[in-house]
């Protein structure tokens, strides 16, 4: 059987994902797919899409379903994604989690994991707040960003794993601890 390298990563603002991401995307040989990173890339390079979703970014919320839907199903159907793929940061809202069912069932893909990153709130905020220093990211700086960031995730994302948990392929891991335990908890789910 080959390996189940079919993934969603998933977790609260400020729990990690990126950083795990990165890890996991080089440790499974797969392509890592950040919307957050895609968007800011358009923003930076000021192209039309990202002058469409700056807004939104810099004030915490959501850009809109059908404009962030486009943008990962063009990724999705490009072909290194058939060997498996780390989703990081997608879905994140009821009608993302649909419509991702839709497109990896017409490409005939399952879904083998969502990795369920667990973090308290008090330890979401003090975590945004030191890398605003460190990385000086703009929609961490800002405490109404931050506040406006955990309550769409517990509004709009955490449900999503509502619909994932009776398929039986969430997967939570503790996010607490340094990036090495963290890693090692998500590694287990692939021995
Ligand atoms: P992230 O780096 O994943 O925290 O994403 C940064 C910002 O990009 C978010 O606060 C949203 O404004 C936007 N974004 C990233 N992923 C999505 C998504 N799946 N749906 C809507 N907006 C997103």
């Amino acid at each position: 059987m080959s390996m189940q390298k079919n993934v969603v990563l998933f977790g609260p603002p400020g729990a990690g994902k990126g950083t795990q991401a990165v890890r996991l995307g080089t440790f499974l040989k797969v392509p890592h797919i950040s919307t957050g990173n895609m968007f800011r890339h358009h923003i930076k390079n000021q192209t039309p899409l990202g002058k469409k979703v700056k807004e939104y970014s810099e004030k915490g919320l959501l850009v809109p379903d059908d404009v962030t839907i486009a943008m990962v199903k063009e990724r999705l159907g490009q072909p290194d994604v058939r060997n498996g793929f780390l989703l990081d940061g997608f879905p994140r809202s009821i009608p993302q989690a649909e419509e991702l069912d839709r497109i990896l069932a017409g490409s005939g893909l399952p879904l083998h994991h969502v990795i369920n990153i667990q973090v308290s709130d008090a330890e979401i905020r003090g975590r945004l707040a030191k890398r605003a220093t460190l990385e000086g990211r703009q929609d961490d700086a800002d405490p109404t960003v931050i506040q406006k960031r955990i309550d769409t995730y517990k509004n709009q994302s955490e449900p999503c794993l509502s619909t994932y948990r009776p398929k039986g392929i969430v997967r939570d891991i503790n996010g607490l601890g340094s990036i090495e335990d963290v890693f090692g908890r998500i590694q287990k789910v692939f021995a």
